[in-house]
């Protein structure tokens, strides 16, 4: 494959700079990547404010059409765009396909969607509407853990609004974002949309550019609030959407063995890289043995391998960085805790980290209190739901949780009181284009999808008149 392009201003250029790919499940280098300068950020900033009078003033059923066309080149493309994530990525080839699929379906979900006026008072004196107005150009800031479903919680909502886009892809996952920028530069209006890589170095630049809008952000709390600082001076509107250290509850009455494949399910998927992946189990004493047990038996069958390969469950870590900091967790659990499954690094290229249970562990240990982001889950005993809820929210994350148990107004109850923008019962990690997504606490601000996602990119206006 000829080496990718970046797309500024409706054409496709080479970076001024390039830099490697690597394949997480080998080592090797899957291609050279364009990496954009400042001046090319620059550019693509300049070239999506050039772009934005005219396309804000598009009707919406332009917009729709674009969003249409985009989701259509995504299908037809899949197979391609499928193998160069599970390249970059790490997941496996079917997961990674589901995601395309899941990319495009999400640009169709949001031509379902309109902007309408809202008419708040129609009365004698005066009438006041409610105006749904774009923002200008988004600066989009995407994680290497799904680089193409997370661009798709912004990318269409902000174009539907009438706003212009700069799309950055995480630093060692940029290879299907920058081809689907190739794939779409005939269909979407120059400027409107730009794809630029870096290697993490344009972030900031990008959060604090002048004529930069909004940002909306996917990433680390870490980062997230530095993009809030950066932001804090031109007041820009910023969705935060970070890190979480979720908790699954498991009551008494629950069939462990019905409940073990789903919870890991949850926690596993893939590889534990997920923001809103299980990260802790709360278990009833009751069932607490049962359940490591379930867990453990799905951990030793679960196969691990490069995603290409036929059978792939598990692919490695996506980066060096990553694989390091969940080595050091499991190395810390095995003090902390028991482990009872896993805990093992092959001795082969690639950074595969068995999936690990750790029992016998409680809050206090790292790998309990911080959020581990990779193929290692603790199981937490407890007496008390109560207690279990206290100790599942006594945290600074607040992104999902679940409750699992048998009796659906028990589980309510406590689903109520957890502190979390989403709470799922006998689930976890569901998400949909039409549910909003957001985080409690710091875990986020603001929410994506849905109605409400595609609200936050627009400026509320009120006009009244007197008559
Ligand atoms: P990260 O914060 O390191 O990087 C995310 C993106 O921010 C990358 O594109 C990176 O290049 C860019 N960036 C780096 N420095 C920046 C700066 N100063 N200003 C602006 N942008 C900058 O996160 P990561 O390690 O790639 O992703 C993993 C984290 O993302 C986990 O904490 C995970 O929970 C979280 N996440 C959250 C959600 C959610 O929807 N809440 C979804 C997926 C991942």
């Amino acid at each position: 494959m000829a080496q990718l392009k970046l797309l500024i201003d409706g054409r496709l250029e080479d970076g001024d700079l390039t830099m490697d790919v690597i394949n997480p499940a080998t080592e090797a280098v899957v291609m050279a990547c364009p990496r954009a300068s400042k001046a090319q950020l620059d550019k693509a900033v300049a070239a999506a404010k050039a772009a934005f009078p005219a396309w804000s003033r598009t009707l919406i059923a332009e917009r729709k059409a674009v969003l249409g066309q985009i989701a259509d080149v995504i299908q037809a493309n899949a197979a391609e765009l499928a193998r160069l994530l599970t390249q970059e990525q790490g997941k496996p080839i079917a997961d990674a396909t589901g995601e395309v699929y899941g990319a495009a379906a999400f640009f169709r979900y949001f031509t379902m969607l309109d902007l309408p006026v809202k008419v708040i008072d129609d009365s004698e004196g005066r009438r006041v509407e409610a105006h749904r107005r774009p923002l200008g150009v988004i600066g989009a800031i995407v994680p290497w853990n799904f680089p193409l479903i997370l661009m798709a919680f912004k990318v269409p909502a902000a174009l539907l609004a009438g706003n212009t886009v700069v799309l950055k892809p995480a630093a060692t996952t940029p290879l299907s974002t920058l081809r689907l920028g190739e794939l779409i530069a005939q269909i979407v209006p120059p400027g409107v949309v730009n794809v630029i890589a870096d290697a993490n170095d344009l972030g900031g630049e990008l959060t604090r550019h002048p004529d930069v809008r909004k940002v909306s952000f996917t990433g680390s709390t870490a980062t997230g609030k530095k993009v809030m600082a950066g932001a804090a001076d031109a007041l820009k509107r910023i969705t935060l959407e970070l890190g979480g250290n979720d908790a699954a509850i498991v009551l008494d009455d629950v069939d462990p063995k019905t409940a073990a494949p789903k919870i890991f399910q949850g926690a596993f998927q893939n590889s534990g890289q997920v923001c809103i992946a299980v990260k802790r189990v709360y278990a009833h004493e009751k069932i607490y043995d049962a359940l490591c047990d379930e867990l453990a038996q799905l951990a030793d069958a679960a196969v691990i391998g490069d995603g290409l390969e036929q059978g792939t469950q598990l692919g490695p870590l996506q980066n060096k960085m990553q694989y390091d900091k969940v080595k050091d967790l499991i190395e810390e659990a095995r003090h902390d805790g028991k482990i009872i499954a896993g805990g093992v690094i092959p001795d082969q290229p690639g950074y595969f980290i068995r999936p690990t249970i750790v029992r016998d562990i409680t809050d206090g240990a790292r790998l309990v209190d911080e959020e581990q982001f990779g193929p290692v889950l603790p199981v937490i005993k407890f007496a008390d739901p109560e207690d279990a809820l206290a100790r599942a929210n006594n945290t600074p994350y607040g992104l999902g949780g679940s409750i699992w148990s048998s009796d659906l107004e028990r589980a309510y109850a406590l689903a109520e009181r957890m502190e979390s923008g989403t709470v799922w019962i006998n689930k976890h990690s569901e998400l949909a284009p039409n549910i909003p997504f957001g985080g409690a606490k710091e875990s986020g601000i603001g929410v994506e999808l849905g109605e409400e996602g595609l609200a936050e990119f627009t400026q509320l206006q009120v006009i009244s008149m007197a008559r």
